[in-house]
């Protein structure tokens, strides 16, 4: 089996990662696409965004696919043909939550034992006495709580994760707050080298000098009124990034 993978990895000329994102939501497939498990709002912005103008700044979207019990949407894959790619996956926007999340909190709770887990593994002091009685807590507190301990809601954005060339992974940036924090992991990133520069960005480079910057991720976009200013702080996150690496100079 090791030489079919080779074969395999060969053939696709890709060194495939995913860094955010719950693993098992991803499915290889042949001849430069990728498949990500099917959800009706990212294939409804998918489809509004390959007759948008930022169309090249998005993996193209090819329609849909079953595969066994699971519909999937085809999508570029974007490492398709890089050799040991530097990644960096940026999370945009002041919050990672939909306002249908906070109803849902207040309305009818789902207590979420996995995530209160996830919470008391990092800061026990974080949750109240009834969090810790109930032993579980929501979505949306969860979500918040990452936003409001990261980046995200002073800066607009939050670094996920990094794959440096020898495939090492980085993916706790919980530490990481200013924008002087940032600004380090970024140079990092870049290797100091500064020709190289959620939804998120993917950044990606390679020794050949090749660099490129990608939006993905649209699983919680949605098209806003024409008279709208609610863009939920991406512009903000864009800002910051360009803040943070114009620091670099
Ligand atoms: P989240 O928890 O952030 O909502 P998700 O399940 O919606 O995650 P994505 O953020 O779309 O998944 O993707 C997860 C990871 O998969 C990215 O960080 C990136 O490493 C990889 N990835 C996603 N789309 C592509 C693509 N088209 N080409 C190459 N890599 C991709
Ligand atoms: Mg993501
Ligand atoms: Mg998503």
């Amino acid at each position: 089996t090791f030489l079919t993978m080779m074969h395999w990895s060969l053939k696709r000329q890709s060194s495939w990662v995913q860094l955010a994102g719950h693993q098992g939501n991803f499915h290889l497939s042949e001849g430069g696409e990728v498949l990500k498990l099917y959800s009706e709002g990212e294939a409804a912005c998918l489809n509004l965004l390959m007759k948008d103008p930022l169309r090249p700044f998005v993996p193209q979207y090819y329609g849909l696919v079953t595969r066994g019990e699971h519909c999937y949407i085809r999508l570029e894959d974007l490492l398709s043909g890089l050799r040991r790619p530097v990644i960096m996956d940026c999370k945009m926007g002041v919050r990672t939550y939909h306002e249908e999340e906070l109803i849902k909190a207040r309305s009818k709770p789902v207590l979420r034992n996995d995530m209160y887990q996830k919470i008391i593994r990092v800061d026990p002091s974080a949750l109240s006495a009834e969090e810790h009685a109930q032993k579980g807590v929501t979505k949306w507190r969860y979500l918040h709580w990452k936003d409001t301990t990261s980046s995200t809601s002073t800066l607009g954005f939050r670094i996920e994760g990094i794959m440096m060339e020898d495939g090492n992974i980085q993916r706790d940036f919980r530490n990481i707050l200013t924008l002087a924090q940032v600004t380090e992991i970024l140079l990092f990133f870049t290797r100091n080298q500064l020709n190289v520069i959620g939804s998120s960005l993917l950044f990606i480079h390679d020794h050949s000098n090749k660099a490129s910057v990608w939006m993905i991720d649209f699983g919680k976009t949605v098209p806003l009124p024409d008279i709208s200013d609610r863009e939920d702080g991406y512009l903000l996150g864009l800002t910051s990034l360009i803040a943070s690496l114009m620091l670099q100079e």
